[in-house]
């Protein structure tokens, strides 16, 4: 199984590292960072940086290099905005909102009681390691 998804890998064109991105790889590299971002904001943030995290999700989904995707998350956040209380709340905020746009674009759903194993700590069955 393993070794026919390495081979379909193979078999489709990768995209040059050195040209620019299209959508798709960087929507990729965008939840990368976004994710690793809130698998290391502070456990026990200031008010500071509470205000400031959601300043800067706010001013992100302005400038997104995506015209469709920026406006879908401006809608998005008119009526849900980031929760910066915690790194815990603020990575399922970003899980959430992640889902949801991977139902709108018909990707399978991720299982957010496993977004710290992603993106912070590793697999637990030590694929990682
Ligand atoms: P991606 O969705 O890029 O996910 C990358 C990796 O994140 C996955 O392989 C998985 O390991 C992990 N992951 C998946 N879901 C979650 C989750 N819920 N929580 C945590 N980790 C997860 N594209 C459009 O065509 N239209 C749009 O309107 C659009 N809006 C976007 C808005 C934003 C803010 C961003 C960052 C991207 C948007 N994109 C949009 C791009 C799109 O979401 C994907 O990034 C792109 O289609 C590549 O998808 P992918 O299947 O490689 O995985």
């Amino acid at each position: 199984m393993i070794l026919q998804e390495t081979r379909a890998a193979e078999s489709e064109p990768q995209p040059d590292p050195q040209c620019p991105l299209d959508r798709e790889e960087l929507g990729r590299s965008t939840w990368s960072f976004l994710h690793t971002m809130a698998a290391y904001y502070p456990d026990q943030p200031s008010s500071t940086q509470q205000r400031e995290m959601g300043q800067f999700i706010n001013l992100f989904s302005k400038f997104f290099p995506c015209d469709e995707c920026a406006e879908d998350l401006r809608g998005r956040l008119k009526t849900n905005q980031p929760d910066t209380r915690s790194r815990h709340s603020l990575s399922q905020w970003l899980c959430h909102i992640h889902n949801d746009i991977n139902t709108r674009l018909g990707k399978p759903e991720f299982d957010c009681s496993r977004v710290d194993e992603r993106w912070r700590d590793g697999w637990k069955d030590g694929s990682c390691d």
